[in-house]
């Protein structure tokens, strides 16, 4: 039988979040995460889905390289190593792909140096990817390794969605164009609300919101990406968890000049203290409702804010799309926060769009329905997973039949 297994590495700053998955019924097999890297106090917490058991290490774990050896160890103690002859690839989240990866792909020296060449518009995230990938091509040299971009869903905008108003010659020299990001989420999301209301992604217009720490819209036309509300960085959009989303760009100017901020403040400001944690201390949805509810009015005001702007882009990519099929909510606060989903569709019953208390209010794994059953446009809660898109992805790429 040929290897079906896939290990998907999800490599951060100072952390790394796995996944081992059988393709062959789409079951976890294990699952964990590394963090604080670099740190005295990293941790590793290692699941074996095939026994339940769970094992924690806590100590130093020096780099990457240490983290991965790490994890080999786990698995190798559950009899999931990986040298494991069951193992058909692994496949790596990259964030930036930039306008040339528009699919996934077998990772070779030539991947690397593109998505090297791709640092200077994700600073912070694509030295991360191309560490761990580099380190688990030297842990498994001989196994096909694939890069799955969370821009390559969004490459097929049309460059009026794509493109600034700005300066074509500057943009294209700084490559300063709207990118998008979370497009696995998306790319997952859009195919299986259309599964979920029994219909293929061709034959549907869907609006995906992925609202977790991170948020981000996209208006999906027949299964492609035709607007998303990530830019150059992912702080483009919405109001998310500490970024600030949409601002003029003129309030950058009035921070350094009035507000004698250096740039790299002013980074921080509107990348890590900036949307509801900015605006009202807490970031945490599961916090800001239970403030909500004992009637203070910081956190009631950062609340109308974040739906304001959810409710614009409802609209705007109502209007992009022409006719929409579906709303999808996903990720952790558009899977668990009914109140925020009410609130988004509220007072849009002129499009087609409503919630039923009674289903926005029942809670699940599974994708579901919460609007009426008269209503013209499907509103759907729709959980994303984007180990398995990625597994899914990369398997397409290597996997043979057997
Ligand atoms: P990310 O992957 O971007 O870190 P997630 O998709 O896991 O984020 O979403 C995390 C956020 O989901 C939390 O910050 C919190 O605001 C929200 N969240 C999680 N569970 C709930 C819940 N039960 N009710 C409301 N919000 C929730």
């Amino acid at each position: 039988m040929s290897p079906s297994r896939v290990l998907v590495l999800n490599s951060g700053s100072s952390s790394v979040k796995y996944q081992l998955l059988d393709m062959r019924d789409h079951s976890r097999l294990a699952t964990g995460l590394v963090e604080r890297i670099g740190e005295q106090t990293s941790r590793l917490k290692h699941t074996a889905l095939t026994t339940g058991d769970t094992r924690e290490y806590n100590g130093p774990i020096a780099d990457h390289q240490a983290a991965l050896k790490a994890v080999a160890e786990e698995l190798a103690r559950d009899g999931l190593g990986l040298e494991s002859t069951e193992l058909a690839a692994i496949g790596h989240r990259v964030v930036h792909g930039g306008m040339f990866f528009t699919e996934p792909t077998v990772i070779d020296d030539a991947v690397l140096t593109e998505i090297e060449r791709l640092i200077p518009v994700a600073p912070l995230h694509n030295p991360a990817n191309l560490t761990g990938i580099r380190t688990a091509m030297a842990l498994r040299p001989d196994l096909p390794q694939v890069a799955v971009f969370d821009t390559a869903f969004h490459t097929t905008m049309p460059e009026s969605a794509a493109r600034y108003a700005i300066d074509p010659k500057i943009a294209d020299r700084l490559r300063i164009r709207r990118y998008g990001f979370h497009g696995t989420s998306h790319a997952y999301v859009s195919r299986a609300t259309a599964g979920l209301l029994g219909k293929a992604p061709q034959e549907l217009n869907v609006i995906v919101l992925h609202l977790g720490n991170g948020a981000s819209a996209s208006a999906v036309r027949g299964g492609r990406c035709v607007d998303t509300s990530m830019g150059l960085t992912p702080l483009e959009g919405l109001v998310m968890g500490t970024r600030s989303g949409d601002l003029d760009p003129a309030v950058i100017f009035h921070l350094e000049r009035v507000g004698g901020m250096s740039m790299d403040e002013i980074d921080t400001l509107l990348n890590k203290r900036s949307g509801l944690f900015g605006l009202c201390g807490d970031n945490d949805m599961r916090e800001i409702q239970r403030r909500i509810d004992e009637g203070d009015r910081e956190a009631r005001l950062a609340f109308d804010i974040y739906i304001h702007r959810l409710k614009k882009y409802i609209g705007a990519y109502y209007a992009v799309l022409g006719r929409v099929d579906a709303v999808a909510f996903t990720a952790g606060v558009g899977e668990n926060a009914a109140a925020v989903r009410a609130a988004a569709v509220a007072g849009l019953e002129e499009l087609g769009l409503a919630v039923d208390d009674g289903l926005n209010a029942v809670r699940g794994d599974a994708p579901r329905l919460i609007s009426p059953a008269s209503a013209r446009v499907a509103v759907a809660v729709v959980p994303t997973d984007e180990e398995l898109e990625i597994a899914t992805q990369t398997y397409a790429l290597v996997g043979k039949d057997d």
